[in-house]
């Protein structure tokens, strides 16, 4: 299968340095299975194009799946569309073989890099099983390109044979290449729907990668990331969580000065943890696993006591992970601090071994970013579960709501709670899980009380009751 870049950018001899590839070369890869080929047809200042061909192996193929498919050889191993058509090793193609512009790197002419170049591509036999051209259209047009699908007859001698489920597409757009590969990256294998490596945790990784800045805005992101994890239940929702959560890093947000509502808000917050850190310096327990830990604000104050052996921040936003790394400056600690920590990604609805013998979990500012009706799942892994002999949870105070001058009457403190409780509720909910699981509830203010409202945030620290049996 052949996938061609064209690009009119003046000059277009740009596209060889872009690509990394030089345009009088026919340059060879070897990939697992086969071979990529890249080489220019045309290169001149006003239109150059780049080809991949992949030429794959089917007998390669094949050995790939040995083991699971020994007992029942079938001859739908060796015969079948594979190496046809433009499917998942294409873009392991594109990645093997033009690494340092997915990377966004350009060598010899780095200014090139971010420009925006008008490029039209063609890619054959594209199976889109499952949606076909309508499913095309909806992937490649939101993000801008102009798309002319044809599909393909099954045999041009016999007509009346009908359409294969193969299609040539035709993109037409202009945007920086990297942009444009990575879109394709994605892309082909999503409309292929059938990836010929097993689909593990670091494919999540990748659809990350190649999908940032693009794929959480896209109107079919979950299609997308359904397929490309192909259905996967469990990874779909992990990948799906953090593409909910991903917010464009902006770069000027460092720079602007806070307004007098942000201070406050950030004040507030400082007193919440400090609350939180000191209610778990006085249990006397040396590991806590902060859930939901964002980028890490209260692992920094627990750092700084000795008293916590282990510390595991635990967030489903890998974009909140890598900020919190960088702001422990994680990898200039010396390595006595750095074991004290551990951060990893996870989603609170999911039970986690991960969390299994940490004495105390904070769960400060989470609860109320997740749905309602899903809260009791999270109850279910960190009290049924996890069961930590202590729990540190905080949550706004609703009624307190009417004290900012920002929020108009009924408005939440932020665009992305589910919910915000009164007092009675809050204490009404922990205490009911108290019930339930064997914890004994005390509840924390923090923060100014004002009069019948309360303090702007509320906490509770549940403590698990020791049986009966255990006390002398
Ligand atoms: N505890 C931190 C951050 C609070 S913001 C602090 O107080 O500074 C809420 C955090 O919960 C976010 O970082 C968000 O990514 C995380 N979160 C939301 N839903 C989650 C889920 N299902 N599993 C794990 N973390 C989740």
């Amino acid at each position: 299968m052949l996938l061609q870049i064209t690009t009119t950018h003046k000059p277009a001899t740009d596209l060889g340095y872009l690509l990394h590839k030089h345009p009088d070369k026919f340059q060879t890869f070897e990939l697992s299975v086969g071979k990529a080929h890249i080489f220019y047809p045309e290169m001149s200042a006003d239109r150059a194009t780049a080809c991949l061909l992949l030429d794959i192996d089917a007998v390669e193929l094949v050995r790939g799946v040995e083991g699971k498919n020994q007992e029942n050889f079938a001859l739908a191993n060796y015969v079948n569309d594979r190496p046809y058509v433009a499917s998942s090793f294409m873009s392991v193609a594109i990645a093997k073989t033009l690494a340092t512009a997915m990377n966004g790197k350009c060598k010899d002419k780095p200014e090139l890099v971010n420009v925006a170049m008008p490029f039209e591509v063609l890619l054959t036999a594209l199976p889109a099983p499952r949606g076909g051209e309508s499913l095309i259209r909806r992937l490649f047009e939101p993000l801008g390109y102009t798309v002319e699908v044809e599909r393909q007859t099954l045999d041009k001698k016999f007509a009346d044979w009908g359409f294969s489920k193969y299609f040539n597409l035709k993109l037409q757009h202009t945007l920086p290449v990297q942009a444009l590969l990575s879109h394709l990256y994605v892309l082909i294998p999503v409309l292929d729907n059938e990836k010929h490596y097993f689909v593990g945790e670091d494919e999540i990784e990748k659809l990350w990668q190649k999908g940032e800045g693009w794929l959480a805005q896209h109107p079919e992101k979950e299609q997308i990331t359904k397929r490309y994890l192909r259905d996967l239940p469990s990874l779909t929702r992990i990948a799906l969580a953090r593409l909910q959560d991903e917010k464009p890093i902006n770069d000027t947000e460092t720079e602007q000065e806070p307004t007098e509502a942000q201070k406050r808000k950030e004040t507030l917050h400082e007193k919440r943890l400090q609350a939180v850190a000191q209610k778990l310096a006085e249990s006397g327990v040396e590991s806590v696993a902060d859930v939901g830990c964002g980028e890490g604000k209260l692992i920094r104050l627990l750092l700084k006591n000795k008293q916590f052996k282990q510390i595991l921040g635990i967030d489903v936003s890998y974009h909140e992970l890598l900020k919190a790394k960088q702001r422990l400056r994680y990898d200039d600690l010396p390595i006595k601090q750095q074991e004290r920590v551990t951060l990893a990604q996870g989603s609170l609805m999911y039970k986690d071994s991960r969390l299994k013998g940490f004495e105390a979990v904070a769960v400060v500012e989470v609860i109320e970013h997740l749905e309602l009706d899903r809260l009791q799942a999270f109850e279910r892994v960190l009290f049924e579960y996890a069961q930590p002999k202590m729990v540190v949870l905080t949550t706004p105070n609703q009624e307190y709501n009417v004290m900012w001058d920002a929020l108009t009457a009924g408005e939440m403190r932020h665009t992305d709670h589910r919910f915000e409780w009164t007092r009675a509720e809050f204490q009404a909910w922990a205490n009911q899980i108290g019930a339930k699981y064997g914890y004994e509830a005390f509840f924390f203010a923090v923060g100014e009380e004002a009069e019948q409202v309360g303090a702007p945030s509320q906490g509770v620290v549940l403590q698990k009751n020791i049986p009966e049996k255990n006390i002398l």
